[in-house]
């Protein structure tokens, strides 16, 4: 796409230099990202074949975890995406080369911020005005920090 309208993208990953750069390599098939990506999701250790997007979400849906912990790994997958693709792009376009500890934790730290807010309003819960147990009340609901 940036290539049709003439702005020059090196095609080669840029975390590992040896690959070209399409988004199964860049998520799944790169030794670097792959890496990052079995320090948050273990299972993928055990998996003979690198997974595509589809195969990395139905992997999540398939270990039989219960709701919360199936959520979190949802959530941690869509975050592994979102900051795969942020130092992807901070390599390329912004300078700044994160290191794959620097990033995994980045994705750590967010998921941790995230999943805080929903522990801390599944705690205060009970006590919620009557207006915030209804249903979607929680999508909108911001807890109060502390
Ligand atoms: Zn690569």
């Amino acid at each position: 796409m940036l290539a049709a309208r003439g702005i020059i993208v090196p095609n080669r990953c840029c975390f590992c230099n040896v690959d070209l750069e399409t988004i199964t390599h860049l998520f799944f098939e790169c030794s670097y990202t792959f890496n990052i990506a079995k320090s948050l999701l273990p299972w993928l250790h055990n998996l003979f074949m690198r997974p595509n997007i589809y195969q990395l979400y139905d992997s999540i849906l398939e270990q039989g975890f219960k709701s919360n912990t199936r959520n979190y790994y949802l959530l941690t997958a869509s975050t592994m995406i979102y900051f795969i693709w942020r130092a992807r792009n901070d390599r390329l376009f912004g300078g700044n080369v994160d290191c794959n500890v620097t990033i995994s934790a980045k994705m750590r730290k967010a998921v941790m911020f995230k999943t805080h807010d929903w522990m801390t309003a599944e705690f205060f819960q009970p006590h919620l005005r009557w207006s915030l147990r209804q249903p979607g009340a929680m999508l909108t609901y911001r807890p109060i920090r502390f």
